[in-house]
């Protein structure tokens, strides 16, 4: 039976801070602050795949006062995101994401990200959708005081 998951996660956009999204570093004047790398996309995907697990989400499996997270890739969010597919004996059909940004551009940077994505999840780029809108100026996004990314999964688990 496939079972869909929801994601969203937002980041606060500051000086001083590397800007990684999909794991790309994009050359920005800002990035996102967070505990981790801050990478918006890839928590949002992560926790749609726990979402379609009915788990908890990314805060439960890697809590941000955690030390051991600290600066840490996203990537290897992803990678227990995949772990737990396991666990529930199911396998991963397919994720797609859009990244909400005003600033910047982010499409030369998409086939990157799908790639890396893919890779932490063990699944081929194909079943990687990743899309991009601005905010059309608008709120805090247009404002570009931050970045947000929103995801589906879906996942094929045994019934129960
Ligand atoms: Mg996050």
């Amino acid at each position: 039976m496939v079972h869909t998951g929801i994601g969203y996660d937002v980041h606060q956009l500051v000086a001083g801070r590397k800007l990684i999204l999909g794991g790309v570093e994009i050359p920005h004047l800002k990035g996102l602050d967070g505990h981790s790398d801050a990478d918006v996309l890839m928590h949002a995907v992560c926790d749609a795949i726990l979402g379609a697990l009915g788990e908890e989400d990314i805060g439960h499996f890697f809590p941000n006062t955690d030390p051991r997270w600290r600066g840490a890739p996203s990537k290897v969010f992803l990678e227990e995101a995949a772990r737990q597919i396991k666990v529930h004996e199911g396998r991963l059909v397919n994720v797609d994401a859009t990244i909400i940004a005003q600033q910047p551009k982010v499409y030369p940077h998409l086939a990157k990200m799908k790639a890396n994505l893919a890779a932490a999840l063990g699944i081929p780029a194909r079943r990687v959708g990743i899309k991009a809108t601005t905010n059309e100026g608008m709120g805090f996004v247009g404002r570009e005081e931050g970045i947000a990314a929103m995801a589906v999964a879906a996942v094929d688990l045994p019934e129960v």
